[in-house]
């Protein structure tokens, strides 16, 4: 067998979908955007760039504002959801910032119009920028509220032919307890979509999860708090979990 150097290995994806949540780019801040986080990811992102590999990027907008709790606390829900996905645009403006000052050609695109900020979602769009090299980041969710940034990467993934959907977390993978509370609780490397479902896991939102299903669309769950685990993915390497049918 020839030798394999660290790093020489092709690709395990030509095209991915990343979901990155608001809370990780706030890292151990409560709120809003920490600029070391940010820019981690964004070496991370780069490096998988390097590879060849086109990527689309779906951001949350949980550090800044969540519309369901905005709504428990009195407020109409469809204008805390408008909050909400105007949250996730400006995360995806710092995303951009820092893959851009790394050498990256990025391109953001919103779902709701704001011409003056970034591009308006167009699907054809989209993927010639990603044909281009480009890393396109999607900002302000699916557009409409009552939906989650989880089903917008379901979503996008699908629109765009990604051929995974990798769901950054701040655990190692799915769990079959959560590993904080149970000492027991030990990774599932593989389950299937209904398993999720059925199970209740806290993977992704049940939307996100029954349209990745209907199209087989895998999602790997992974740790993306631990350095080098991005690459690790896209190496292939059997790392988190994966959720396929
Ligand atoms: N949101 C929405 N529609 C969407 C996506 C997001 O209304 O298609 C709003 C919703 O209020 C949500 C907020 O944007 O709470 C932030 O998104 P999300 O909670 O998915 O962010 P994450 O948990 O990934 O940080």
């Amino acid at each position: 067998m020839p030798s394999e150097t660290p790093g020489s290995r092709k690709p395990a994806y030509r095209r991915v979908l990343l979901k990155l949540s608001g809370e990780h780019l706030a890292g151990d801040l409560a709120h809003n955007i920490d600029p070391k986080i940010v820019a981690r990811l964004s070496d991370e992102i780069a490096e998988i760039r390097s590879l060849g590999v086109e990527i689309g990027v779906v951001i949350g907008g949980g550090n800044i504002f969540r519309g369901s709790l905005a709504e428990k606390l009195g407020m109409d829900r469809v204008t805390a959801d408008h909050m909400g996905m105007l949250a996730t645009v400006i995360n995806a403006l710092a995303v951009q910032d820092a893959l851009e000052q790394r050498g990256v050609r990025t391109r953001c695109l919103t779902a709701m119009d704001m011409r003056e900020v970034a591009e308006p979602f167009i699907r054809r769009r989209a993927l010639r920028h990603l044909e281009k090299g480009r890393v396109v980041i999607f900002a302000g969710g699916t557009g409409n509220p009552y939906f989650t940034t989880d089903s917008a990467a379901a979503l996008r993934a699908m629109e765009i032919g990604a051929e995974v959907i990798l769901k950054a977390t701040k655990v190692d993978g799915i769990y079959s307890a959560d590993p904080k509370q149970d000492r027991d609780a030990v990774r599932i490397p593989s389950l299937s979509y209904l398993q999720v479902l059925e199970k209740g896991l806290k993977v992704m939102d049940a939307t996100a999860i029954s349209l990745s299903m209907d199209h087989k669309l895998p999602i790997v769950v992974f740790n993306i708090t631990v350095a080098g685990n991005l690459r690790k993915v896209i190496d292939g390497e059997p790392i988190g979990s994966v959720v396929r049918s």
